[in-house]
Parts: C-alpha cells; sequence; structure tokens
C-alpha cells in the first residue's frame, strides 16, 4: 500500500533511505535544511517542501533523520515543528540516533496531541542505507510497530521491535559501544602488524576467516588499508553516541570500563581535529600513541 510519508532530514542516511521509500511506491515527500538533497530526491521521483509545515500537511507517517537531540527537539516539538503541523493520527518515527529519555519525551508530547511515535534508530552505515539492507531496532507500541513494518522492509533487512518507547534507542547505543571498541581493536591490530612487518592485507584476508572476523573488519578494512577516510559514519557522530550509551549505562547501574576508555579515544580523535572524518580514523589516533606519522 502507498503511503504518504514527509521525510524530514536528507544527510548521508537520509537520502538514500527517502530514496528507497520512493522505489518502493511511496509518496515522498522531503525536507532539509540545505536544497541540494531535496532536488536530489525529486530527481528520483520523490516531491520538495520548502519548510517542516508543508512537508508534514497531509502526510500519515512523518519520518525524521537528522543528526541529534537537539534537532529532533527542534524538528518534532519546535515552533513551526511536525507536532504542530501534522494531523492527528500522523505516525511519526524518528530514525536518528539519540538518548532514549528524548524519544520517550517526544512520545509524551505527540500523544497529548493525538500523535504516534516509533524510535527507530538504523545500523548498517551508509552502505546499508544505499542497498537496503539496514538493521532497525524499534521502540513504541506494538501495533504502530506493525503499521510501520512495510515502510521498514523497505529500508533494510533486519527489523525487530525491542520495546516500548526509548527501547529502539538503548539498543542503538549497545549498538555503538559495539561497533567504536570492534574499530578501535581493530587500528591497535593494524597497527601492531604494520609495525611488525606483516603484509597486512594476508594478514586481514586469514584474520576475517576466523573468529577474529567481523561486520567492522569487512566494512572498514578498505578504509584502514588505503588510509581512505572520507565518512561514512562521522567521529563527531560517534563522539554523540559514547556520550548517548555512557549517560544511558549510568542510568541503569550498568559498568562500561572498555566503553569508558574507546569513549575516551574518540574523544581525542575529535580534540586532534578528525571530528569530520570517517570513524575507521580511530586509526590515526592509534598511529599518534604509537608515535608514527599520521599522514
Ligand atoms: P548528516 O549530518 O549527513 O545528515 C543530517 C541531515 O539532517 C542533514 O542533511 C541536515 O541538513 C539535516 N537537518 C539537520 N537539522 C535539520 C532541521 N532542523 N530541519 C531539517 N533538516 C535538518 O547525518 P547522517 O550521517 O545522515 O546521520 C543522521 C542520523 O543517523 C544521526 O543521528 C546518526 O547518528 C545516525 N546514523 C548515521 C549512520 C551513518 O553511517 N552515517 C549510521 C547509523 C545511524
Amino acid at each position: 500500500m502507498s503511503r504518504k510519508i514527509a521525510f524530514i532530514g536528507l544527510g548521508i542516511m537520509g537520502s538514500p533511505m527517502a530514496a528507497n521509500l520512493v522505489k518502493a511506491g511511496h509518496h515522498v515527500t522531503g525536507f532539509n535544511l540545505t536544497r541540494p538533497p531535496i532536488d536530489a530526491l525529486v530527481a528520483v521521483g520523490g516531491h520538495g517542501a520548502g519548510s517542516i509545515a508543508e512537508a508534514v500537511g497531509d502526510a500519515e507517517v512523518v519520518i525524521t533523520m537528522v543528526p541529534a537531540d537537539p534537532q529532533v527537539e527542534q524538528v518534532v516539538l519546535g515552533e513551526g515543528g511536525v507536532l504542530e503541523n501534522a494531523r492527528p493520527g500522523t505516525l511519526v518515527i524518528d530514525m536518528s540516533s539519540i538518548t532514549p529519555q528524548t524519544s520517550i519525551r517526544v512520545e509524551a508530547a505527540a500523544r497529548e496531541k493525538g500523535v504516534r511515535t516509533l524510535d527507530a534508530p538504523v545500523s548498517g552505515g551508509e552502505a546499508g542505507a544505499v542497498e537496503a539492507v539496514l538493521s532497525i531496532m524499534v521502540g513504541g507500541a506494538a501495533e504502530d510497530f506493525a503499521e510501520a513494518r512495510p515502510l521498514f522492509d523497505a529500508l533494510g533487512t533486519t527489523v525487530v521491535h525491542v520495546g516500548p518507547a526509548g527501547a529502539g534507542q538503548t539498543v542503538k547505543a549497545a549498538n555503538q559501544l559495539i561497533v567504536a571498541v570492534n574499530i578501535q581493536v581493530l587500528a591497535e591490530a593494524v597497527v601492531f602488524l604494520e609495525n611488525a612487518d606483516v603484509d597486512l592485507a594476508a594478514a586481514l584476508d586469514v584474520l576475517g576467516g576466523g573468529l577474529a572476523g567481523s561486520t567492522v573488519l569487512n566494512r572498514k578494512r578498505a578504509n584502514m588499508l588505503n588510509r581512505e577516510f572520507a565518512p561514512g559514519f562521522r567521529i563527531d557522530l560517534h563522539h554523540k553516541d559514547m556520550g548517548i550509551v555512557t549517560d544511558a549505562a549510568r542510568a541503569v547501574g550498568a559498568a562500561l570500563p572498555v566503553g569508558a576508555v574507546v569513549a575516551q579515544l574518540v574523544a581525542s580523535a575529535r580534540a586532534n581535529g578528525d571530528g569530520s572524518l570517517d570513524h575507521s580514523a580511530l586509526l590515526r589516533g592509534v598511529e599518534r600513541l604509537s608515535g608514527r606519522e599520521v599522514a
């Protein structure tokens, strides 16, 4: 069934996701802070809006994919935002990665206006968005999840309802913890192998086939081998996510000792000017720590 969807936030992730919804036969109207991604959506059969009000006015479903908590608050709760303009009964799906507490607040504010919400952050990166193979972790009411399921299936291949409002964000925080620690330790192995004069490509081939193999190794090996750090997923965003998981873990009394160290290393990468690089550039931090020349 074709749905009328407003898509707000056409960045690295939002642009290909909106295009995939068009491909699946939906009527998608995009809004973004800058114009070029809106024009790109129109070029693939979508529609463009000049404001949030224009995008969501007659939408059945609103999807937001913006950087962080302040943007979700502004876009959904703010003046001229989604809740001011959406019709009662609209389903608002936030697919950004933000704190569970903000998702819970957004749900409560929306409920007062008769608007339903899901928090549905994703994993799989830009490639996963382009190829429509994202993992999508969803918090909210089961019946709203069921209604949104065909849209999620147009964007991803692993789609799971994990609990009530905020639960999707909690699972995403765990995802970001696991990914950051994986990338850091892969970077440490790369510097170790290179310093030991081992053929790095050959080493990564064999490591990838054993217990050390991982999606992180598969997806990030080329970045590390070629020192190619165009994002992808920016270190600035992973820094934001390490703050989210640190806060969320503290709130539930969970200790994350290795995560805490890696959060500091992500912060250090940012402080050294690497914030706009892909998170595989954690390799540069390991090079700095090992006294190596960093190109
Ligand atoms: P991005 O910075 O490329 O895109 C964000 C977009 O939101 C931009 O195009 C910006 O113009 C738009 N935006 C910001 N404020 C807005 C506003 N007030 N109104 C309308 N549009 C607004 O970021 P991204 O990489 O696409 O990430 C988006 C979210 O997805 C983040 O929460 C990120 O953590 C998460 N995420 C990213 C990846 C990835 O690999 N890039 C993977 C999984 C999850």
